[in-house]
């Protein structure tokens, strides 16, 4: 569904921005998805005409009509990066490549249109360029970019939509987890699975985080940050968490993660493992059960596990928990995690050299 086309932005500022001392505030305030710029861009698709009147505009309620598809059948796909500050008045994006490209893989599993890879970058970097003045200076500060797109014919028969729209917004944030730097502890899902072969676990689509929050509220209720969970033919095979991959770190000094399939293709996961190869670590991606977890964890063998995404980074974990008990992980140091921690968000930060050439500079 892919067609080149030429695009051009149209740029009508927001005539009210919030005030300076007032955007000051609430930059100062942390926390996660709370606060908005003052901008977004909207780029609309129709069929037969493709995608068409790109704008960089005021950030504004949508007006959509109740038989709109996306409320009916969640046709619905999004994606989150970070735009960091970084020397004079330049901002950096990690990886945005990236993004671009799994949200036309996102696209094509949920059946829209796909947006030109040098579009997406160009709305992006629009929004970034225009509220730069939302990007919180704080360490373990960033500006999270949220690009989505939805359906939006107003129809309600089963089928892909002839309308859809294509949008970017923005907000500051702090540090994902309150708690900072504190291990997580996570609630394992023995009935609950997010996605199964065939299904839609490799697109970041709005659907597969509907069909994870029962069992998150299980973990909230059980006193856990997270819930991680198992492969839905077996039960047995550990995925990932609601929103971020998973790592294991053994005693002989290697990692393991779960293997591509039914798990969401994590840049945070990919960075990671091309992070550890770089230093002679060495990464497996295979299958790992929950009672080889277990047992590992009993024995000795597992050292630390962490979790991974864009918006928490690195998390390490502690304490794991299930219907039938829980258990600890290592000594409660997380070294390897810590390190590799510092490595990513030092590259991301400026301060460690882009040796992988990841970093996209808006000057
Ligand atoms: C977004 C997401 C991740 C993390 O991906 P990153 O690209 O590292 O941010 C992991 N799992 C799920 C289910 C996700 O939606």
């Amino acid at each position: 569904m892919s067609q080149k086309q030429d695009i051009s932005f149209s740029v009508i500022p927001n005539p009210s921005p919030v005030p300076a001392a007032e955007r000051e505030k609430l930059l100062a305030q942390g926390g996660f998805g709370t606060v908005f710029t003052d901008h977004m861009v909207t780029i609309e698709w129709t069929e037969g005409r493709g995608w068409h009147d790109a704008q960089v505009r005021a950030r504004a309620p949508f007006s959509i009509d109740p038989a709109s598809s996306v409320l009916h059948y969640a046709q619905e796909i999004f994606e989150g990066m970070k735009a960091y500050r970084a020397e004079g008045n330049s901002v950096t994006l990690f990886r945005p490549d990236q993004n671009a490209r799994r949200f036309n893989l996102s696209a094509q599993r949920l059946a829209m249109p796909e947006v030109p890879e040098e579009v997406f970058l160009e709305a992006v970097e629009r929004l970034v360029d225009i509220d730069r003045d939302w990007i919180p200076g704080a360490d373990g500060s960033s500006l999270y970019v949220r690009p989505f797109m939805f359906a939006n014919e107003n129809f309600l028969g089963v089928r892909s939509s002839r309308n859809f729209v294509f949008c970017v917004i923005a907000s500051p944030v702090g540090n994902y987890f309150k708690g900072g730097a504190k291990p997580l502890a996570l609630w394992v899902s023995t009935e609950y699975t997010r996605a199964a072969r065939g299904g839609t676990g490799e697109a970041k689509c709005g659907g597969n985080y509907a069909a994870s929050l029962v069992a998150q509220m299980e973990a909230t209720e059980n006193g856990c940050d997270q819930v991680v969970f198992l492969d839905s033919a077996e039960h047995r095979w550990v995925e990932e968490l609601g929103g971020m991959n998973i790592f294991f770190v053994m005693d002989d000094g290697s990692l393991l993660t779960t293997p591509l399939g039914t798990i969401l293709r994590g840049i945070t996961r990919d960075s990671v493992i091309q992070l550890a190869k770089a230093q002679g670590i060495d990464v497996k991606e295979a299958p790992y059960s929950f009672e080889q977890w277990q047992a590992d964890a009993a024995s000795g063998k597992l050292r630390e596990v962490f979790a991974c995404g864009t918006a928490a980074v690195i998390a390490p974990i502690g304490e794991v928990r299930h219907r039938g008990g829980s258990f600890t992980i290592g000594n409660g140091q997380s070294p390897v995690a810590e390190k590799l921690r510092d490595q990513l968000v030092g590259i991301q930060r400026g301060r460690v050299a882009d040796t992988h050439g990841w970093l996209r500079t808006i000057k």
